[in-house]
């Protein structure tokens, strides 16, 4: 059966781009005559709050979508993300990084004297690599005197230990796998235990998701999802990545275009139908969206 999820960051209200990826999901499963997932993506504590967890749920309701059991909330499973990540070490494939986000910065304008030495990616330039080549025995006394670190995916090791890979996209097809293409990514923060692309692959396969549905922005992350599946041993998923909806300015929404939050339409006296409708989703599908509105 098909399982699809909506996995929101409770950091500010939901968007009209929200209400597009959530629609999509809903109606990805509800076609298909599968289930629709809710997660709260807040391993973020400084960024997210409960009144937006609250507020999300209540505009997603509103909007007429339903979604399948329980919602998952990740602050809540930080054993599971510690569990993956002990198997990842296990296998040889991570380190402990102590470089700070301006040690980084400084790296990569060093390197960038000799621009062949600097490697960028989709999203920008590559953790350089620094604590990659640090004596094992050194790193570990100091992850064992407290200083602060994350844990990195050394991932030419992981693509070495998997070999190629492959994943595939409903809207674009067979992908060869290019983790590589966003470096040594973080799988633990300095200040959090577990990381976005960590949680994400822990809890899809933990919650049976077979068909990842999200915006096409998270197209690049799933190359290093597709490899830390490989690594874990997890059953591979469909993906389907979505278009995102542009502002007037034809930038992406995001949750400074207050006037498109969910609840500000809803002030406004825009009804549920009007609403999916501009978060393109026009139409009577079948279902309770169909109805509601
Ligand atoms: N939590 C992510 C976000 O709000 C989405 C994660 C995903 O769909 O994989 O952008």
């Amino acid at each position: 059966m098909t399982t699809t999820r909506f996995a929101p960051s409770p950091t500010g209200y939901l968007h009209l781009g929200h209400a597009h990826s959530a629609l999509f999901g809903w109606r990805a499963a509800r076609d298909r005559g599968g289930r629709f997932l809710l997660r709260v993506e807040d391993i973020d504590p400084n960024r997210c709050r409960p009144e937006f967890e609250a507020a999300l749920k209540e505009d997603l309701a509103w909007l007429g979508l339903d979604w399948d059991g329980p919602v998952r909330r990740q602050s809540d499973h930080m054993g599971d993300y510690a569990a993956a990540l002990a198997k990842l070490a296990a296998l040889g494939v991570t380190y402990p990084c102590f470089c700070s986000r301006k040690e980084i910065q400084e790296e990569i304008a060093r390197a960038g004297n000799a621009p062949h030495l600097v490697a960028a990616g989709p999203e920008g330039p590559l953790y350089p690599g620094t604590c990659r080549h640090l004596d094992k025995g050194v790193a570990a006394e100091r992850v064992a005197a407290g200083v602060p670190h994350a844990i990195r995916l050394d991932v030419s090791r992981a693509c070495a230990l998997t070999g190629p890979l492959t994943w595939d996209d409903l809207g674009k097809g067979r992908i060869a796998a290019t983790p590589e293409i966003l470096g040594d990514v973080v799988l633990a923060r300095r200040d959090v235990p577990t990381s976005y692309h960590l949680a994400v692959t822990v809890d899809d396969h933990l919650q049976g998701v077979t068909l990842v549905t999200r915006g096409e922005d998270l197209f690049h992350a799933t190359h290093v999802h597709r490899l830390l599946q490989a690594l874990l041993g997890y059953a591979v998923p469909e993906w389907w990545h979505h278009g995102l909806l542009l502002n007037a300015e034809g930038q992406r929404l995001s949750k400074r275009d207050g006037a498109t939050a969910l609840r500000a339409l809803r002030d406004m006296g825009r009804s549920p139908a009007e609403v999916r409708a501009l978060a393109g989703f026009p139409g009577a599908p079948s279902g309770p969206i169909g109805s509601a509105g």
